[in-house]
């Protein structure tokens, strides 16, 4: 069966348990949440994050498989301030145990940022930071996410990723994320081409490695190197090829979670709301249908 959701909020009262009611209105079978506010570090105590509740609505409602996200602002790469690398290395082992805990097999990073001093030394550094962080007893796997290729990121093609794999002693523990609206941006044609990007990535690293994809339209064309996401059918990779990703038989098992934006509604352009609901139904549908009715996402404008 296909495993869909999206990113999810985890706050307040609730925490995880909230986390899995959402991921449940949007007729998610699994979700993606941050342990905490992607922009800072401030953590709530793992006992205070309501996974036994989440687990027992999740059971209930068929709900399985989170995904938990590393915080943007970890940078593992930087050889530069190096009491950033410090935190980073340290968030990100406290981060493992988090997802441990909260019953997930996945923590999806960004590998980082090289921030001036060349993608080689970035790639040493980020090395360096999960040869710390991961030990033959790792609770759970670290995924590392195909990147657009902006500023100094690392991770904009194959061969960067495969150098990282390559450096770490306990590579096993390293899965892959791969993020469509990226790949398209750093130059990879997923459009044109599915078979023949996975056919590179499963030289260099393995396509068994993938672990979790991020399904995300791109606002701007191939080879952009911009990162920034579009709503399903909404830009330059359109619904065709991002309905043959998500159904792609290499990639039955693995968890589909979308990171598209939030849309101003038709009756009130003020206000946003998640499209979730209506993008996942649009993903589900059987392929001789993909086109019926002009767009499931009528009730919100301008997408
Ligand atoms: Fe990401
Ligand atoms: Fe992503
Ligand atoms: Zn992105």
């Amino acid at each position: 069966m296909l495993k869909i959701g999206s990113h999810v909020g985890m706050k307040g009262k609730e925490m995880m348990l909230g986390s899995a009611k959402e991921a449940s209105s949007y007729g998610a079978n699994t979700f993606m949440i941050f342990t905490g506010a992607p922009q800072n570090t401030k953590r709530k105590p793992i006992t205070e994050l309501k996974i036994d509740e989440a687990w027992e609505y999740m059971n209930a409602h068929g709900i399985s498989e989170p995904v938990i996200h590393a915080p943007y602002i970890i940078n593992l790469g930087n050889s530069i301030h190096t009491e950033t690398y410090t935190l980073a290395a340290e968030f990100l082992a406290a981060d493992m145990e988090r997802a441990a805990a909260m019953g997930s097999h996945t923590l999806v990073l960004h590998p980082g940022s090289h921030v001036g001093a060349g993608a080689d030394t970035g790639i040493r550094q980020i090395a360096r930071g999960l040869n710390e962080v991961l030990s033959k007893n790792s609770p759970c796997h670290i995924a590392l996410e195909t990147m657009a290729g902006k500023g100094s990121e690392i991770g904009r093609n194959f061969e960067e990723l495969a150098a990282i794999f390559d450096q770490v002693v306990y590579n096993d523990k390293l899965r892959i994320c791969l993020d469509t609206c990226h790949m398209h941006d750093s130059g990879y044609d997923i459009v044109h081409d599915f078979d023949g990007v996975i056919e590179k990535l499963d030289r260099l690293i393995g396509k068994d490695r993938v672990s979790v994809i991020h399904v995300n339209d791109s606002k701007n064309p191939c080879g952009a190197g911009k990162d920034r996401h579009a709503n399903i059918g909404k830009g330059y990779i359109g619904l065709e090829a991002l309905y043959a990703i998500v159904h792609h038989p290499d990639f039955a098992d693995v968890p589909k979670i979308l990171e598209t934006p939030y849309c101003p509604l038709a009756d009130n352009p003020s206000k946003t709301a998640p499209p979730y609901k209506e993008e996942i139904a649009m993903l589900k549908k059987a392929s001789s249908t993909l086109h019926e009715g002009s767009s499931v996402l009528r009730q919100f404008m301008s997408v």
